[in-house]
């Protein structure tokens, strides 16, 4: 069994759409995808029906946008949550229409850089996204032939600290945190140390976590290095927290993070489906469940 909990489609910045990845995903040999694009489940529908049709299990979730202690961004992966719970849909639309309304000031931004950039450039390679991001003003950059890639449109303008970065709203993680669980799914902190920040998530914040619902911590991730990977391993078996492991695919748009790359073991795969079959009976929730392959 090889199980990807964590990948994105033309639904927020991945380069494939919906069905393009469940039958890339398939045709990796992986067993079980999630689809967890940024700050929306617009993708779940297409990915569902392309699921049957490939014969691989799917797991519908997302990758939300929040804040902790009002500090650092935290990425937070809920698993089959009801999408339309009011809290969460309401809370999906701040996110959203601040993610929309960032974009005329990073172009903004561009513009004093002395680059001639405007919305339709952005909105032609961000296609039918419901989530825009920063990877679609990165790919304007690119069709305009400013940069090479997303990965240098980042390091030269996109990233914090650089001319073109514009904070958004993100929801406070530890509200979120209990909203997933209101909508009846389950959540897993993606990345917990990315970019090699241990502080904000210590293991101290982490129970805390842990004693308002939260359900496990993706620790196989290309953004952690070995002795993050085993530190984390420590921290979730003290806090009996579910170990993930993910590939975080974006298609063409992210390199190093080819399907299936980092894989979540069955044993923690199924602790998360029964978790989330508890969490649904517990809100009372219409929340999904995975997309069994036949
Ligand atoms: P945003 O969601 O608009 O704040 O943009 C952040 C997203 O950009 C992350 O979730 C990544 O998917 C992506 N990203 C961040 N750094 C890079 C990079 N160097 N190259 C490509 N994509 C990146
Ligand atoms: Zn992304
Ligand atoms: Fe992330
Ligand atoms: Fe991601």
């Amino acid at each position: 069994m090889r199980i990807d909990l964590h990948t994105h489609s033309r639904a927020s910045d991945g380069t494939q759409s919906p069905g393009e990845l469940v039958r890339a995903a398939a045709a990796a040999g992986l067993d079980v995808l999630a689809i967890t694009d940024h700050d929306t489940a617009a993708g779940w529908g297409e990915a569902a029906a392309a699921a049957v049709d490939a014969g691989i299990s799917l797991v519908r979730g997302m990758e939300i946008s929040t804040r902790h202690a009002g500090g650092r961004g935290v990425h937070l992966l809920a698993y089959l949550p009801d999408p339309s719970y009011p809290p969460l849909v309401e809370e999906l639309g701040r996110i959203l229409g601040g993610r929309d309304a960032r974009v005329p000031v990073m172009l903004e931004r561009l513009r004093e850089c002395g680059i001639e950039i405007d919305a339709a450039d952005v909105r032609r390679v961000a296609g039918a996204a419901t989530a825009t991001g920063r990877p679609h003003v990165a790919d304007a950059l690119v069709q305009l032939g400013v940069v090479r890639d997303r990965d240098e449109a980042f390091a030269t303008y996109l990233s914090a600290g650089r001319p073109a970065y514009v904070d958004r709203y993100a929801t406070p993680l530890t509200a979120m945190v209990e909203i997933v669980a209101g909508a009846g799914g389950v959540a897993v902190i993606a990345h917990p140390w990315g970019r090699h920040e241990r502080t904000t998530l210590d293991e101290s914040a982490l129970a805390e976590l842990a004693d308002l619902g939260l359900a496990g911590i993706e620790v196989d991730h290309q953004d952690h290095d070995e002795a993050a990977r085993r530190d984390l391993r420590g921290i979730a078996r003290n806090l009996g927290l579910i170990v993930t492991g993910s590939s975080d695919h974006h298609g063409t748009g992210k390199v190093g993070h080819d399907l299936g790359c980092n894989t979540t073991d069955p044993e923690e795969y199924a602790r998360l489906v029964d978790l989330a079959r508890a969490s649904a009976a517990r809100s009372g929730r219409a929340a999904p469940v995975p997309v069994d392959r036949a």
